[in-house]
């Protein structure tokens, strides 16, 4: 089973309509869909309320038990599932079969989860009360997701958000309606098997930045999750805050190693090439700046264009390809425009430029680059989304600490060391400044069971492990009299 079409079919999916989709792959029309209208956003809208009505009865470990069948369905389809990923964000099916597993992963948390959503019980200082922290859903959560993980970000949000008691409504990347549609008809066999959730307990929406403005805007979604670029958050946390709602910014990234004197160069290596280049450096945690000490530079640096000079650039289904296509031609040009101002700000690029043209006229392959930099330069400070690293000489451990938080994004980070003093000083409160830290591991690829998420530009969100549930939910404080007195706190005598 390799065409679009089939893995549709697959998914009971014939989807029609004005708006074309694209694979990054070849550049091929793959299907047509439609976007939502104003009045069907609407309509879902109101549809989700009524759906969180009903679901936030159903006591939560029963809850769970739909996202148990949910991550069945996935188990059962993760290979169709994945494939489909790769066709329609171009990343290679290890990838498109790892996002997919991420998915199943996140499930089996928050099944656990459903029967761990614990309050607290606190000592009032009345006599014959009780006083105690409850964490009671909250109401409908808008999903808006970005390309680069087309399904995986959304089940961080979408499993916990159900097992918590939530609606959700979701606003894919118009880049890639088809696996949210393919998921999202996972999710409905899932509730059939389940038998008595309300059947709009999970939408989706489709369109471009208008549909997800719509979520933004609407009071009756009280949690606004969205997943994408800086400039994407800047515009929609006003919004949202606008309205007093809570926004939960999962945003750009600009993510850095440090390759100390006592590093294992063959560990860091290998860690920078999947960190780099991995998913075509399309990752919110891809490796962006690599710092290298004096010492090992003349060692590391040649090692590493070595192994960026083999490459295996090709179509990502392929089994031997390790670099699939960019996500569109717009992406190339912004990585021809950062390599243009590199140069004029002193770099020295070596890869670059497109590759396999003439094989794929209308897919957008690029070489992954190396830039060395003479300095952390305006261009090295922002985010560009494809396969570029700058590599910079450190000498200090203060100096390279200071250079690494002294950009405007905080969301992964690592070092690589076999000095226990660095290690620490490095995941120390005077640390990295981002939301990840590491250790002799690389920036990228996190496991679900921490909260993920970054500081800064990237916009304070945690989604999946750890409590980060407690953003799905609202907390209340509830104290009980069970006494004959009415005895007012802090000793108040209010008399009558
Ligand atoms: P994007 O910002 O172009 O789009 C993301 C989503 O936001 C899309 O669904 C889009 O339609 C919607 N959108 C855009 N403007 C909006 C607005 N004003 N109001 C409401 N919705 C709006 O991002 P992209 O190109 O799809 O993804 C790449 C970016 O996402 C990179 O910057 C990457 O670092 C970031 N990203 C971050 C994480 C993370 O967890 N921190 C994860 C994945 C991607």
């Amino acid at each position: 089973m390799t065409t679009t079409t089939e893995l549709l079919s697959h998914f009971g999916l014939k989807p029609e309509g004005q708006h074309a989709v694209h694979s990054p792959i070849d550049g091929a029309e793959i299907a047509r869909i439609d976007y939502d209208d104003a009045a069907t956003i609407e309509k879902k809208i109101a549809a989700s309320v009524e759906a969180f009505h009903a679901w936030r009865e159903v006591p939560a470990p029963r809850r769970g038990e739909l996202v148990r069948l949910f991550g069945e369905e996935l188990r059962a389809n993760k290979e169709q599932l994945g494939r489909l990923v790769t066709l329609e964000a171009g990343k290679i099916l290890q990838e498109g079969l790892g996002e997919v597993q991420e998915m199943i992963d996140i499930c089996d948390f928050a099944v656990g989860l459903s029967r761990q959503l614990y309050g607290l019980t606190i000592a009032s200082e009345r006599p014959g009360h009780r006083m105690m922290e409850t964490w009671h859903p909250i109401g409908p959560v808008a999903v808006i997701s970005a390309f680069n993980f087309p399904v995986a970000v959304w089940a961080w949000n979408a499993a916990l958000a159900v097992v918590c008691g939530d609606s959700v409504i979701w606003k894919p990347s118009e880049k890639t309606p088809l696996t949210a549609l393919a998921t999202q008809a996972l999710f409905e066999r899932a509730l059939k098997k389940f038998g008595t959730a309300p059947v709009n307990l999970s939408q989706v929406i489709l369109g471009v930045r208008e549909a997800g403005e719509a979520l933004a805007k609407d009071h009756r979604i009280p949690v606004v999750s969205a997943t994408g670029s800086t400039r994407m958050g800047r515009a929609l946390a006003p919004v949202v805050a606008e309205r007093l709602g809570r926004s939960l910014l999962e945003l750009g990234g600009n993510n850095a190693m440090i390759v100390a004197p006592s590093a294992k160069l063959d560990l860091a290596v290998r860690a920078i090439l999947f960190s780099a280049v991995g998913t075509a450096g399309q990752r919110c945690t891809t490796l962006r700046r690599l710092f290298v000490h004096e010492s090992i530079y003349d060692k590391l640096v040649p090692q590493l264009k070595a192994v960026y000079a083999n490459l295996p650039i090709g179509n990502p289904l392929e089994k031997e390809t390790l670099v699939g296509p960019l996500i569109d031609r717009h992406a190339f040009a912004m990585m021809e425009e950062s390599l243009s101002s590199a140069r004029d700000e002193g770099g020295a690029v070596t890869g670059g430029g497109r590759a396999l043209e003439n094989k794929f006229p209308n897919g957008y392959y690029a070489k992954p680059a190396i830039v060395e930099m003479p300095d952390q330069t305006a261009t090295v400070r922002r985010e560009t989304f494809a396969p570029i690293l700058y590599v910079m000489k450190y000498r200090d451990f203060a100096e390279v600490m200071a250079k690494h938080n002294a950009v405007p994004q905080g969301l992964s980070s690592c070092i690589f060391t076999q000095d226990m003093q660095e290690a620490e000083r490095f995941v120390s409160a005077a640390g990295s400044d981002c939301g990840i830290a590491n250790v002799n591991i690389g920036p990228s690829g996190a496991e679900i069971g921490g909260a993920f998420g970054g500081e800064k530009e990237t916009g304070g969100g945690r989604e999946s492990g750890s409590d980060s549930w407690k953003a799905y939910m609202r907390r209340q404080t509830a104290t009980v009299n069970y006494s004959d007195a009415l005895p007012l706190a802090q000793g108040i005598e209010f008399g009558v």
